[in-house]
């Protein structure tokens, strides 16, 4: 699954191409792909807008939407969940198997959304903050009909692990008094957004952190690591455009190339990198977590 690293890769390679861009037409493959609204109303509403930023949340992609000369007061949210792709192509570059959605552009080029598994979704919304608080309110009580709770999933994330609103105090009292393990704390998207099982793993390697540590029984100096690790791990996967073990792919269709660098996400049975003990997988909390049992206590 695509986590921050990978979401703001595809931001970087996107946000030149389309930025100042018109979308002139939306063709819609798959109907289940459009979290919000109805499918038609999607397609009408977002042909004629031109793309005025692109901004990440977690692993939210928000396009700013403008009618120029007025904003229109629209953005596009995207998530890719397990295996959806967002990726810029020519027009006469060949479509995806999976092809979902295509966003037409002034240029003649255009934005494919493909997503093999289908759990991915786009959400067109309102930035108008009286129809968020609507869309807020009704989240719990009607999933169904505004679209898979994505929208009710972007206005609770937590802080950017790489914003300086993420520090060892802050982390600490998240995990002050609680049972819950350390793995199962960072997935939590209300507390940090972004991190999924590949960093929150790494993360805890580097901290010397096992997975399964109740949160409440990090100490001080732990809790430092750990925040300094995942604001490493983070920025290195950046830096590297991101992990891919199959699906992921950047903006302009390549593969992120931080996976030769893991620890031990997807290295079960190999030896650590730093003292050679076998790489063992672990339960715990409904989470599977990967480790070393040397390097992390
Ligand atoms: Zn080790």
């Amino acid at each position: 699954m695509p986590e921050l690293p990978e979401v703001e890769t595809i931001r970087r390679t996107l946000e030149p191409l389309v930025v100042n861009q018109k979308i002139t037409a939306v063709e819609i493959l798959d109907r289940a792909c459009v979290g919000f609204p109805d499918p038609q109303s999607f397609q009408q509403r977002l042909a004629c807008q031109r793309v005025a930023g692109l901004e990440r949340r977690g692993k939210y992609l928000i396009w700013e939407l403008t009618r120029q000369p007025q904003p229109s007061g629209l953005v596009l949210v995207v998530h890719l969940r397990m295996t959806g792709r967002l990726v810029y192509k020519r027009a006469d570059d060949p479509p995806d198997r999976y092809r979902r959605l295509v966003l037409r552009l002034e240029n003649g080029d255009l934005v494919e959304y493909a997503d093999l598994r289908r759990f991915g979704r786009l959400w067109l919304l309102s930035n108008d903050q009286e129809y968020a608080a609507a869309i807020k309110e009704t989240a719990s009580s009607s999933l169904e009909t505004i679209g898979d709770g994505g929208p009710k999933g972007l206005w609770g994330l937590g802080p950017e692990p790489l914003a300086e609103g993420f520090s060892a105090s802050y982390l600490q009292a998240r995990c002050a008094g609680r049972r819950a393990t350390i793995k199962s704390l960072l997935l939590d998207q209300e507390q940090i957004a972004g991190v999924g099982s590949i960093y929150a793993d790494e993360a805890l390697f580097r901290a010397g952190i096992h997975p399964a540590r109740p949160a409440g029984t990090l100490d001080e100096s732990e809790i430092g690591r750990l925040v300094d690790s995942l604001k490493a791990v983070l920025a290195e996967a950046i830096a590297h455009r991101g992990t891919t073990f199959s699906d992921y792919r950047d903006g302009r269709g390549q593969r992120g190339a931080f996976y030769d660098r893991l620890s031990v996400y997807g290295r079960e049975g190999k030896p650590c990198p730093r003292c050679g003990s076998i790489i063992s997988r672990g339960r715990a909390g409904g989470r599977s977590y990967r480790f070393c049992p040397q390097c992390q206590k």
